[in-house]
C-alpha cells in the first residue's frame, strides 16, 4: 500500500512516500514558511503519487480531539500564519484520502513502537531533546492524548545549586525545556551544543536535568522503555550519565527487571532519525482502519 508521510516541523517539512512496512521510497524536505507558501508545495509533492492515506505528525500545540470543531488544527503557536490553522483539513480538501494526525513526538513514539526499539511494548515514552523538548507517550498500546497532549518538556525541575542560568522558557523559569533544550545549552555556555562535546561539566549538568525529568516520568507513567532522540541526544556520552543519575535519584525505591537492565531501558532512538517519518507511515495505516 502506497502511503504519504508528513513530519511538519517549525523549520522544515519532511515529506515522504512509503509503505506499511516502514520502507521509505522517496523523501524531500521543504522549509516551513507561511501556510500560503508552504502547503501548496506539499500538496504538489503528494499529488505526484497514488497514495492511499496520509499520516501527519505536526509541531504543536495541535487539537487531537476528533469531537472538537478544530480537530486537526495547529492551535496557539506564535509562528506567523500557523496559529489556528487547519492543517489536516488543508490536505483532506485536496487529497480526499484518510488522514492520520498527531503530534510530532507521538509520531516518533509510534515509529519506534511499530518499527523500532519499542516493538512489543505497550507503555513507553519517546523524548526529543532538540530545539524544544517534547514527549510522545504510548499508554496501554496506544498514543496518549487526553485533554490536549503531553507537554512534558515543560515540567518544573529543581535548579542545580551552581546553575545561575535563568532558563529560556518565556513561561517558566525552571522548566526542563528552558534549562536543557539545545538553545538553553547554547545560551548558558555561549557555544553550540555540538561544539561543547568535550566539556564534561556541560553534559553532567544536562544529565542532571534530564534524569530529574525521567524520574518523574518513570514514577508517573511507569514506562517499560524510555527512548531519547533529537539533536542533543546525538551526544551519546549523555546516556551513561543520565542512567547513573536516574538510579541515584530513584534511590532503590523501584525494583523492576527493566530498571535492573538500565542500559536497555533508557536508550537512544533506533531508526537512524527516521522514527518520525516512519511513524507518519503508521499514522496513515491507522487512519485506514
Ligand atoms: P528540531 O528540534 O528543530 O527538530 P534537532 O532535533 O536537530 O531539530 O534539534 C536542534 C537542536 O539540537 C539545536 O539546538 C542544536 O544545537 C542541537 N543539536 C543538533 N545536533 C547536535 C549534536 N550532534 N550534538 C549536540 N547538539 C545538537
Ligand atoms: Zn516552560
Amino acid at each position: 500500500m502506497l502511503l504519504g508521510a508528513l513530519e511538519a516541523g517549525g523549520t522544515k517539512m519532511v515529506c515522504a512516500v512509503g509503505d506499511e512496512t516502514g520502507a521509505i521510497h522517496n523523501q524531500i524536505s521543504i522549509p516551513t514558511e507561511t501556510p500560503e507558501i508552504t502547503i501548496p508545495k506539499l500538496i504538489v509533492y503528494f499529488k505526484q503519487y497514488p497514495i492511499e492515506a496520509l499520516g501527519i505528525a505536526s509541531f504543536g500545540p495541535v487539537d487531537l480531539n476528533p469531537a472538537s470543531p478544530t480537530y486537526g488544527y495547529i492551535t496557539t503557536t506564535p509562528k506567523p500564519g500557523w496559529g489556528n490553522y487547519n492543517l489536516k483539513g488543508a490536505f483532506e480538501k485536496e487529497l480526499r484520502i484518510p488522514i492520520g494526525f498527531d503530534t510530532d513526538v507521538n509520531g516518533s513514539a509510534l515509529g519506534e513502537q511499530t518499527f523500532g526499539c519499542m516493538k512489543g511494548i505497550d507503555c513507553g515514552i519517546y523524548l526529543t531533546v532538540g530545539t524544544g523538548i517534547g514527549m510522545g507517550v504510548i499508554a496501554n498500546g496506544h498514543l496518549l492524548h487526553g485533554m490536549l497532549h503531553s507537554e512534558a518538556g515543560h515540567i518544573l525541575l529543581s535548579k542545580h545549586p551552581e546553575d545561575t542560568f535563568a532558563g529560556k522558557c518565556p513561561f517558566h523559569p525552571n522548566c526542563l525545556e528552558g534549562l536543557a533544550a539545545g538553545p538553553a545549552i547554547e545560551a548558558r555556555w555561549g557555544r553550540k551544543a555540538v561544539e561543547l562535546k568535550d566539556d564534561k561539566k556541560v553534559w553532567e549538568l544536562e544529565a542532571y536535568y534530564l534524569a530529574q525529568a525521567l524520574v518523574d516520568y518513570i514514577l508517573v507513567l511507569s514506562p517499560q522503555k524510555i527512548v531519547l532522540g533529537g539533536g542533543v541526544m546525538h551526544q551519546l556520552q549523555l546516556f551513561p550519565l543520565i542512567r547513573a543519575k536516574v538510579k541515584e535519584l530513584l534511590n532503590g525505591y523501584i525494583k523492576t527487571k527493566e530498571l535492573a537492565d538500565i542500559d536497555n531501558y533508557i536508550v537512544p532512538a533506533s531508526l537512524n532519525d527516521d522514527q518520525g517519518i516512519m511513524g507518519c507511515l503508521q499514522l496513515a495505516v491507522l487512519a485506514c482502519k
